[in-house]
């Protein structure tokens, strides 16, 4: 539809028009249609938006403005006489009882001040009372309740028709899926909001995306309106959506005409139904204070009720000063006449009500050149692309540097040094580019190239086929020393009591101790006169340490650290050998023929071994006296009542401790698994048990045995 030559002209087009306010209105009104039909294919058709949303507001409200003045320019395909289209196939489409019209956008005090002129003009009063909310960054949807019932969710679609979630819907906890409506005569009702994500869960999820090596979610928004279209409900309810209603679009009534409890105000916004006077409900704030009375998520609390626009202006230059301390992501606020009676005569034009407007703060988008790219080295030995970008202004946070995740970010993204990027900082949650402007490109932009070696250390960097981060894997990375040797002392570990975090991390800071095996060379020495290192507790530490030496080898395979190393696996690998060395000249086959290890787990293993300096490692700890030999080799497959046999617990056990149940399994010879395999003999089932039940019936190889069952197996071992 667009060659790539229109895309850099109509992109610099609209660049030139929001600059500034160029020539005839004629000319100006064709180049923005053009411009704006440009943005809505980008952003509908191709899913791959051009302009920032301010830039693009902003556009649309030029336009405008232009045809307001010159009404006779108006022509029947222009972008303002047009309602989007684009809908997803895979819900049943449903039409709203009322088009879900969008509201008009202001961005400043003139804006606000020219509205509150055309409100008092179109009320034909000066005494008109605004309620002001907060703007949510979420997905709209329309919600029908039948008799007290949610009958259906839909979502707003193209405002006329939406598609129908409901099942969706009601796995949001926010929503009720009844309330008291009946009570109050209300037959049906018809309730619109926003799905919205809280920040922190959004956060959460994100980092789980990039965890499981998939691309972060752009915005809160972007978000809820992907959950609200996965088909699998479950889903979407673990995901945690919340919502906010904020408008009642129609109702109809039971017979005879029933009566609202008229709220009323008071200077605490404390409204309760229940009155003496009954009164019909006649204004926005009443409304939002009845539905949040019953249950609805409402704005309520954070609504404000003005009689002249300069406290509005004001409230809304406070409310952009504190958006970040809220817990939704909230773009701007909506300012609402708040008598219905006036909102009727008011009425809306085709696409907004006249009666309402949003007050947009300010862009937390812009674009900016990336520079460069630099790539840090985690703590976990995870490498981080970050991108520098030229300092660009957002939110009121200058940005210079935005990190990319991992490869497939940039890949995905098909970024390049040289390119113009869009950059977006929503609320708390971290900068991110959105996307390059690949049409800008001039040819001189250069590949990204992820490093081979760690940038700390420059040992050679390893990627898991599952896994989208590339990883140093150096046990003497020095980023990632201080975690390895912090790991290393845990209690689970190698338990060496007296050398906790802060004390390695005081340690490694001071040079006391630089690596895993510098723990049994301390120079005590060094440590006289440090505050909080008296002689008593010298000795215990050094005590602590020296009885570390002779821990069992599975604590010392697990303190080592190893990438998917727990302490189960651990155990695993001690029993197979009886020197920790022999393990060098395993190969990942050999490694994926012992209980519970897999290919993932297998190749972590081989790739750590054959690691020059983590045998070096090892060797130091040999020289230290730290016991690396397992005596008892294969002692479980030889003697014990549960000899050979594998064991899981499933489920929330009622009689005894997990831990002590595996450890009875243990001592009498028994292994335990972490997952249902061919190679699991019993699992021992608790309440709740999920999907390993269901697993191991599937299997038809396992024993499944209750609590009781187990005891009975152990017998006297609980008693
Ligand atoms: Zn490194």
């Amino acid at each position: 539809m667009y060659t790539a030559q229109d895309e850099k002209r109509l992109y610099e087009q609209a660049k030139h028009l929001l600059k500034q306010n160029a020539g005839k209105a004629a000319d100006t009104i064709v180049q923005l249609r053009e411009v704006i039909n440009y943005a809505d294919w980008k952003y509908y058709v191709q899913n791959d938006p051009t302009l920032s949303d301010s830039e693009y507001d902003g556009l649309y409200k030029q336009l405008k403005n232009l045809e307001e003045k010159h009404p006779e320019l108006i022509t029947a395909d222009s972008p303002t006489q047009r309602v989007a289209k684009g809908l997803s196939e895979r819900f049943p489409t449903v039409s709203h009882l009322v088009p879900m019209l969008s509201l008009d956008n202001t961005y400043n005090a003139d804006d606000l001040t020219d509205w509150d002129r055309r409100c008092r003009e179109l009320a034909e009063t000066d005494d008109i009372e605004y309620c002001v909310e907060p703007k949510y960054d979420g997905a709209g949807i329309s919600l029908i309740y039948d008799d007290g019932a949610l009958t259906r969710g839909a979502t707003r679609g193209d405002g006329v028709m939406g598609e129908d979630v409901t099942t969706n819907i009601r796995q949001i906890r926010a929503i009720p899926l009844s309330a008291e409506l009946m009570k109050y005569g209300v037959k049906q009702i018809e309730i619109r909001g926003e799905i919205v994500i809280h920040k922190k869960v959004f956060d959460a999820f994100n980092k789980q995306r990039v965890a499981e090596g998939l691309s972060p979610l752009a915005n809160p928004r972007n978000a809820a309106s992907g959950t609200l279209r996965i088909l699998d409900p479950s889903e979407v309810r673990k995901r945690g959506l919340n919502s906010i209603l904020y408008h009642v679009s129609s109702y109809t009534m039971t017979s005879p005409r029933p009566s609202f409890d008229k709220l009323t105000m008071t200077e605490e916004r404390e409204v309760l139904p229940g009155s003496e006077h009954p009164k019909e409900l006649d204004t926005h704030y009443d409304t939002l204070k009845w539905l949040y009375s019953l249950g609805f998520p409402t704005p309520a609390p954070d609504m404000k009720v003005f009689k002249h626009v300069d406290d509005v202006i004001r409230y809304c230059h406070e409310f952009e000063g504190r958006r970040d301390d809220l817990p939704f992501e909230v773009d701007g606020l909506v300012i609402k006449v708040n008598d219905f009676a006036m909102q009727e005569k008011m009425g809306s034009t085709s696409h907004h009500p006249r009666w309402a407007v949003a007050y947009k703060f300010k862009a937390r988008q812009a674009t900016s050149k990336l520079v460069d790219v630099e790539f840090q080295v985690g703590r976990t030995g995870a490498i981080t692309p970050v991108a520098k970008i030229e300092p660009v202004h957002i939110g009121g946070v200058t940005v210079t540097s935005v990190s990319l995740f991992n490869e497939d970010v940039i890949r995905e993204k098909d970024l390049r040094i040289g390119d113009t990027v869009l950059v977006e900082r929503a609320g708390d949650v971290i900068p991110y580019i959105v996307k390059p402007l690949a049409e800008l490109r001039d040819g001189t932009e250069m590949e990204i190239k992820f490093p081979t070696h760690c940038p700390a250390c420059e040992s050679q960097l390893e990627r898991q086929p599952e896994e989208a981060a590339w990883r140093c894997i150096n046990i003497n990375c020095p980023v990632q020393l201080v975690e390895h040797i912090i790991h290393y002392v845990s209690k689970d570990a190698m338990d060496i009591r007296g050398l906790g975090a802060a004390n390695v991390q005081k340690f490694y800071d001071l040079e006391i101790l630089k690596d895993i095996p510098g723990i049994y060379r301390i120079d005590w020495n060094k440590l006289k006169g440090l505050e909080g290192f008296g002689e008593k507790s010298i000795t215990n530490l050094q005590q602590a340490i020296e009885q570390s030496k002779k821990q069992p080898l599975n604590r010392v395979i697990f303190g080592l650290g190893i990438r998917f190393v727990g302490e189960t696996t651990a155990k695993t690998l001690a029993n197979a050998a009886s020197d920790i060395r022999e393990f060098y000249t395993w190969d990942a086959g050999r490694f994926a023929t012992l209980e519970d290890i897999g290919p993932k787990v297998a190749t972590s293993v081989v790739d750590f071994f054959a690691r020059e300096e983590n045998r070096d490692v090892i060797k130091k700890l040999d020289e230290a006296g730290v016991n690396l030999l397992n005596e008892h080799k294969g002692q479980t497959a030889a003697d014990g009542e549960l000899a050979g046999k594998t064991f899981l617990f499933t489920g929330t056990l009622s009689h005894f401790k997990r831990s002590d149940a595996e450890k009875i399994v243990e001592d009498k010879g028994g292994s335990i698994l972490g997952g249902v395999s061919a190679k699991l003999n019993y699992l021992v089932v608790g309440e709740d048990a999920g999907s390993k039940l269901e697993k191991a019936k599937k299997l038809g190889t396992v024993n499944i045995l209750t609590e009781q069952e187990f005891l009975k197996l152990v017998e006297g071992d609980f008693a």
